[in-house]
């Protein structure tokens, strides 16, 4: 049986497993916690947003950008210290802005793919994963921004999406819950929202049936390309009672080809075998707002929401509790959870909704984020080295696509024998 190896046990990879187990390979994952879903996969703003799909490079996003490093509590936050991996990631950034519009595009028709096999997914194995399909409403305070959704909204409805404008009396039909004032919004019914956390925790469980091996709190350290395929020499993160594993025990994997779904690991892995995949950390945070008053279970939204003059998104994860997301912070792999980066997701929670913020729970992560905003999906330098990684800011979103394009590619280069 042909036996594939998957490094990283998030989204990228579990959807991936899933997938080709299911094809009739033999499927191991590896990942160095103890659990899936334990980084970016773990409290993300929720959002299966196809009206999200809009790439960053652009010469508004970059003057946006520029103010914003000026203002103190604004969404976006750059370390200037000196970086190889920064400043060649942003080069490239800028580099890629002649192609805003082809990836837009792209990347809507990708995500309205994706919608189909992540909603089969969990289906087919009965996830429950607090699954809303109400929408979502992008929300506008002037006139200049609206007129700027104008134009972007003309490049998703290319890719295929159905979004309109709404008036501010539609958006307070639409989400009553919202306070304050807007100029205008629009609205994209068929985008939905749930728990990336618990999605990929029970479609992990569902693997299992069609034989996955995971290797839980194992370290991918080396990657050796063999006559046969590839060997990775792995290490054990812990060694404690509960572990099935021991960090003294260093051990060998050897299967016929490698998938890299890694995250923010994915560059490190990739220089192993030779490949450059200049994925940077770009890090955000999200609070978890528990409900725990029937007045704030009644003054949360449930439509979900993106204000753009903050690029907050929120999304209801079921009666009991409200996320809100926001935040790219350039500054390497650094994990510190802030409290002047969690303050003000508090405040617009805040502002906007009459809700209790006695119990918030703040969690930060790391978009595993490409130049051009293009996930890598497909092979490596290598016959037997693939990649499904560097979703950056929509990894939830476009992982039941990728999954499938991956698995297509392994299918034609790799096949069962
Ligand atoms: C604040 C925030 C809000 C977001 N909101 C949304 C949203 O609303 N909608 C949306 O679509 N997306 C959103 N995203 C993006 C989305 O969460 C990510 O794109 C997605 O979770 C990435 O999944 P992944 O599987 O590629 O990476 P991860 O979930 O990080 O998984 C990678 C795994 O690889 C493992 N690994 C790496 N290196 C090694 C190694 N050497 N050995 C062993 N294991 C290794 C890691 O341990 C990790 O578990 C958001 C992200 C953030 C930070």
């Amino acid at each position: 049986m042909t036996h594939i190896v998957i490094v990283g046990a998030g989204i990228s990879g579990v959807t991936t497993a899933y997938t080709l187990s299911r094809l009739g390979y033999q499927v191991t994952v590896v990942d160095r916690h103890l659990y899936p879903a334990m980084e970016t996969s773990f409290a993300n703003g929720g959002q299966l947003s196809a009206s999200n799909a809009e790439v960053w490079n652009s010469s508004g996003t970059l003057l946006k950008g520029i103010k914003w490093m000026l203002q103190k509590d604004a969404p976006l936050l750059l370390n200037p210290k000196p970086s190889w991996h920064k400043y060649s990631w942003l080069g490239e950034f800028v580099a890629s802005i002649p192609r805003y519009r082809r990836n837009t595009i792209e990347t809507t028709r990708l995500a309205i793919e994706a919608r189909k096999y992540l909603f089969e997914m969990a289906e087919r194995e009965q996830i429950d994963f607090d699954l809303q399909r109400r929408g979502i409403l992008h929300i506008y305070h002037d006139k200049a921004s609206f007129a700027a959704a104008g134009r972007t909204n003309s490049l998703l409805v290319a890719g295929g999406l159905e979004r309109h404008a709404v008036s501010p009396e539609e958006i307070k039909t639409i989400e009553p819950t919202l306070q304050g004032q807007y100029y205008g919004g629009y609205f994209t019914a068929s985008d939905a929202t749930g728990d990336i956390h618990k999605f990929t925790r029970g479609l992990a469980q569902a693997c299992h049936k069609y034989d996955v091996r995971f290797l839980h709190g194992m370290d991918v350290q080396a990657v050796e390309m063999t006559e046969q395929g590839v060997r990775l020499l792995l290490q054990a993160t812990l060694d404690d009672k509960l572990s099935t594993t021991h960090a003294d025990a260093g051990q060998e994997l050897v299967a016929d080809a490698l998938v890299v779904c890694a995250g923010v690991g994915s560059r490190h892995i990739a220089r192993m075998v030779g490949d450059r995949i200049n994925v940077y950390p770009v890090k955000g945070y999200s609070i978890t707002v528990h409900l725990d008053d029937e007045a704030s279970v009644q003054g949360a939204p449930w439509v979900s929401l993106l204000d753009e003059s903050a690029k907050i998104v929120t999304s209801r994860l079921g009666a009991g509790r409200f996320r809100v997301a926001g935040t790219a912070e350039f500054n390497g792999f650094n994990r510190d959870i802030r409290a002047d980066r969690i303050e003000p997701l508090i405040a617009w929670t805040r502002r906007n909704f009459a809700i209790g913020t006695s119990r918030v729970v703040p969690w930060a992560g790391l978009r595993p984020m490409m130049p051009d905003m293009m996930p890598r999906v497909g092979r490596g330098r290598h016959a037997r080295v693939f990649y499904n990684t560097g979703h950056g800011h929509l990894g939830w979103t476009l992982s039941g696509a990728t999954a499938s394009m991956i698995a297509s590619v392994i299918a034609r280069d790799c096949p069962r024998h």
